[in-house]
């Protein structure tokens, strides 16, 4: 009997071969230096196959868990759905990671290989001692082995043959893991399984609205879940041709690049367009952006008023689009065929079916605002959190997923987003955990105790806040505020350091003793706290 095969890496590679489309470009790479190098879904489908064939020779089996922690470069792609097709778990690491966010994701998921560069390396080589399960590093801008276990990408892929029979995935088999921050303990790995591309694959065609001769442009890092549902998957088991730009945010080069690849499908996010936003009306007219047919924006609430600069100034709607990292695909969204509502992020797609919850599991109608969630079962939903079941099972309620946002829906069925229900930091579309913020602030020896917070910010959506109260004898000082953001920086990225610090005598506490965040929040914004003792309750 013959099954269907569910395999991402053979949706995105090969099936795109079968379909006839082997010489056409997958991948249209443009380096930092705008240097363009093309590659077909013939060279994406041998390059993989070299890819899954090098981790057998290593002795990699299905199931185990390896990482990419790359910028975007396109070895990440390579290695992302070889690994697929070889069924090892895959994850993505944001090349900005500082070392314990690594151990908390490279460690904890007990993953056996890393693949990387020079630079990147060295941060991983301070803490591979606290790494036992870390087996192999590939090393992608090496051309000899370092070691027996540092190793040359090129050698490797270079001795590998460009032939393997993917195996006939079975939907369930775990494919893509993501970790993502939470307001408590430590980021958690969502895993998801082959069968998400069903999901991946319908909204990228009818809410992206991709189409065979589209020219797709998504500007997520593949560190996240959008780089890697809608920078890899989805387009590509459409047989798309996608931009990937190795450079960053810059609204000259953007505009050149959307009009030299005559990009007509974009797929970015709310701070990029609030920075383009800012930028001189007349800089728009200087491109020629006619072959742009569709943009689209996900990560964070995207305001009316980038909506209006959309069609005032580009001349285009702009679709917002929500999902997290555990949906694994758009599950509410603007899309093609529906009136825009600005400041609404949609509608639910096809059969997703979306609710607002009361925090004791009751249902709740039109304009009434609650917890946004989700009937579970929809084909790319994640099957758990990494060895954290009782987390995974704490997110259903009543047969119900709690997403953690809040939202109202009105009497057509569009849903406005209200905010998070927990303390997580959405900072320009990355979640920020302030319980690690707050502990990595903890670890510097002037510290006594941190508070972390988000605030709202005008370009980044929200910035991340921070009240610490210094052990006595210590002074607060500028070199001490410098000297906390670069330890933040290294502990955990860029993204989670503080934008404000403030020095405080005391923070609030309840009577468990925990921090009380939403006490700081209302100082910080100058509201009056009243009555804090249900407050107490909700920490
Ligand atoms: P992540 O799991 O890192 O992708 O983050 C998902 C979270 O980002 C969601 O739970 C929301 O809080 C936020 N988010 C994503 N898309 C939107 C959107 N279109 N509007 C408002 N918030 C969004």
């Amino acid at each position: 009997m013959s099954m269907e095969n569910f395999n991402i890496g053979y949706h995105c590679t090969g099936k795109q071969c079968e379909l006839g489309r082997g010489g056409k470009v997958a991948m249209r790479w443009i380096g930092t230096d705008f240097e363009r190098r093309d590659y077909t879904f013939d060279d994406l489908n041998r390059t993989t196959n070299q890819f899954a064939n090098a981790l057998a020779g290593l002795g990699v089996r299905r199931g185990e868990v390896l990482f990419t922690f790359l910028p975007k470069s396109p070895e990440q792609f390579v290695a992302f759905l070889g690994s697929l097709k070889a069924e090892c778990i895959t994850g993505t690491l944001f090349s900005n990671f500082g070392e314990d966010a690594l151990i908390d994701r490279i460690g904890a998921s007990e993953a056996c290989l890393l693949v990387t560069r020079k630079s990147l390396y060295r941060k991983i080589e301070k803490v591979r001692d606290r790494l036992p399960a870390l087996r192999m590093v590939i090393l992608t801008d090496i051309q000899e082995d370092l070691s027996t276990d540092v190793l040359s990408w090129s050698r490797l892929m270079a001795g590998a043959s460009p032939d393997f029979a993917v195996p006939v995935t079975d939907p369930e088999t775990p494919s893509v893991l993501h970790y993502t921050s939470g307001s408590t303990g430590k980021p958690k790995g969502v895993l998801h399984r082959h069968r998400s591309l069903v999901k991946q694959t319908q909204t990228a065609r009818d809410i992206l609205g991709l189409r065979d001769d589209d020219i797709y442009w998504c500007t997520a890092d593949q560190g996240w879940v959008t780089g890697t549902s809608y920078g890899i998957i989805g387009p590509w088991s459409l047989g798309i041709t996608q931009v990937h730009f190795g450079g960053g945010y810059d609204a000259r080069n953007w505009m050149e690049l959307i009009e030299r690849e005559k990009v007509s499908v974009w797929y970015t996010a709310p701070t990029a367009l609030r920075m383009l936003l800012r930028e001189e009306a007349s800089l728009y007219g200087e491109f020629n952006l006619k072959e742009l047919r569709h943009i689209c924006s996900v990560g964070e609430p995207l305001n009316p008023e980038v909506i209006t600069w959309g069609r005032e100034v580009l001349g285009k709607d702009i679709f917002d689009t929500w999902f997290q990292t555990e949906t694994g695909a758009i599950m509410i969204s603007n899309r093609p065929g529906l009136a825009i509502r600005p400041g609404s992020m949609g509608i639910p797609y096809g059969d997703v079916k979306a609710g607002v919850i009361a925090d004791d599991g009751t249902e709740l109608g039109v304009g009434a605002q609650g917890n946004l969630c989700l009937r579970s079962g929809w084909e790319s939903m994640f099957i758990t959190y990494l060895k954290n079941e009782s987390a995974y099972q704490s997110k259903f309620r009543n047969g119900w997923y709690m997403t953690g946002d809040m939202a109202w829906r009105d009497e057509d069925g569009y849903y406005w987003f209200l905010g998070r229900s927990d303390d997580v930091i959405n900072t320009s579309g990355h979640l920020v955990s302030p319980f690690e913020v707050e502990s990595a602030l903890l670890e510097l020896p002037e510290v006594a105790e941190s508070g972390v917070i988000a605030a709202p910010d005008e370009l980044l959506f929200e910035k991340v806040v921070a009240f610490v109260q210094l052990h006595a004898g210590f002074e607060y000082t500028p070199e001490l505020e410098l000297k906390m953001r670069i330890h933040v920086a290294n502990r955990l990225s860029s993204v989670a350091t503080p934008q404000e610090i403030f020095q405080v005598e005391a923070l609030p506490k309840n009577k468990s003793g925990k921090i009380m965040r939403r006490v700081l929040k209302a100082r910080y914004l100058g509201e009056e706290m009243g009555d804090i003792s249900t407050l107490e309750e909700r920490q």
